[in-house]
């Protein structure tokens, strides 16, 4: 999505070789435009599924999930960084977190997806699967069937992408990058 892109490289700052800061549209602040766009790209993409929710986790991934389930006319579901007292039986599972180095519980709500549900997975990036792989924990034991993966930034370079396209999924990521280093970014054309 060369929108995407060239804000990528215009305000996206490169923290080591691996890690993209984007808190200036989509982290911290975000570019509302930007993110209707975003949601426009994975609705067409997205629209020969049956999808019934998008679902992320919060916080970053939320804003292109809610414009995305806006176009598709269905729900959006984050799911929770921590259990709160409200929420009596719920899905949990484990995510390591590649940016903050540690292990943190993703815990979802029971009511909320059954067997019938189709999903659309949505998040702001793709580093090492890690977080994908909690919510697909989450979504089967809720007996619902994960229709596609989409994906803001996908970071190529990391094992995450090969890992959910051999997984079987349909995967589509907006922007795809290879490397990140003191000449910029390089984008991923080829996947
Ligand atoms: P994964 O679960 O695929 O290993 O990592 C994805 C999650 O880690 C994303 O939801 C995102 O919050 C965070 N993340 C991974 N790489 C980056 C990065 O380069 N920049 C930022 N800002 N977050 C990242």
């Amino acid at each position: 999505m060369l929108k995407l892109e060239e804000e990528i490289c215009k305000r996206g700052k490169i923290m080591n070789g691996e890690i993209l800061k984007v808190d200036s549209f989509l982290n911290h602040q975000v570019d509302p435009k930007l993110m209707e766009a975003i949601g426009e790209e994975f609705y067409h993409y997205f629209k020969k599924y049956p999808i019934t929710k998008v679902v992320t986790i919060e916080t970053s991934g939320i804003a292109p999930a809610l414009m995305c389930a806006l176009k598709l006319e269905v729900p959006m579901i984050f799911i929770k960084k921590a259990q709160p007292s409200t929420m009596q039986e719920a899905y949990v599972s484990h995510v390591f977190s590649f940016t903050k180095n540690k292990s943190y519980t993703i815990c979802l709500s029971k009511h909320l997806i059954d067997k019938e549900d189709h999903i659309l997975f949505i998040d702001d990036f793709l580093a090492n699967g890690q977080a994908f792989l909690g919510v697909e924990q989450i979504i089967r034991e809720a007996g619902a069937v994960i229709d596609g993966v989409g994906i803001v930034i996908d970071k190529t370079f990391q094992d995450g992408h090969l890992l959910i396209k051999e997984k079987g999924y349909d995967l589509y990521s907006l922007a795809k990058i290879k490397s990140l280093d003191e000449n910029g970014v390089i984008f991923d054309e080829s996947l």
